[in-house]
């Protein structure tokens, strides 16, 4: 697995961050990759998130990747790093809640909707153009939002997922000019998995989510 993690690293180009998603796996792999030298971790449940948190090393930064439920977003905001995963403005608010309640501010991504199954959530441009042009945005003081983050279809057809990455990419532009033209920080591009990730990288991923290839298929417990 620490040769998993070594052979990803090696072929990432430098300024693109690795998260590697660690759900479902016991904090024994979370361990060993940490001994290989990563420090960015993915999680997409919140409660499991934070046992992982409490009995491993103070220094692994933690990323949320999943859909966050309202009641749950109290479980991370005291030490999540980023959350790539929002995709409405009552989330958004719901998370800059909690982070005030911390006495902290969380950092954000946009969540987009680019592939063609209707199963995979996210925004549309147009919804994000409203959540940022919002009063309820502007009152916002407990969050930031460095970027934007989508998944593509789950085929083999690797020129539709070129196609739905550089969809992404095109949004990232636009919204940068449009709203964030003065914000260094608003520079984040989470695109690309195990199985894909090298055209992510080619499409202008500046953070890959790498899990099974990393750490091996997950089994889901029913
Ligand atoms: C599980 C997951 C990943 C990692 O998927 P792999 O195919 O195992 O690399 C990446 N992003 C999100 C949002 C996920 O839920």
């Amino acid at each position: 697995m620490q040769d998993n993690i070594r052979e990803v690293l090696a072929g990432l180009p430098k300024g693109v961050r690795l998260v590697a998603v660690s759900k479902t796996k016991p904090v024994e792999d979370i361990r060993a990759a940490y001994e290989a030298g990563q420090r960015v971790f993915g999680e997409n449940r919140p409660r499991e998130m934070e046992a992982k948190h409490t009995q491993l090393p103070q220094d692994i930064v933690w990323h949320f990747i999943g859909h966050l439920q309202e009641k749950n977003i109290k479980y991370i905001a005291p030490f999540v790093a980023l959350i790539h995963s929002v995709d409405s403005l009552e989330a958004l608010q719901r998370i800059d809640r909690e982070a005030e309640k911390c006495g902290r501010e969380i950092d954000c991504l946009l969540e987009f909707h680019i592939a063609e199954e209707t199963t995979k959530v996210g925004l549309t441009y147009d919804e994000a153009a409203a959540l940022l042009g919002s009063d309820g945005y502007a009152a916002m003081r407990h969050v930031r939002i460095l970027g934007v983050m989508g998944m593509a279809t789950y085929t083999d057809n690797r020129e539709q997922v070129r196609k739905e990455f550089r969809h992404l990419k095109a949004i990232f532009d636009r919204l940068k000019a449009v709203y964030f033209q003065t914000e260094d920080s608003f520079r984040e591009l989470s695109m690309g998995m195990s199985g894909d990730y090298d055209i992510a990288v080619e499409e202008g991923a500046t953070m890959v989510r790498i899990g099974s290839k990393i750490f091996g298929e997950r089994i889901y417990h029913a």
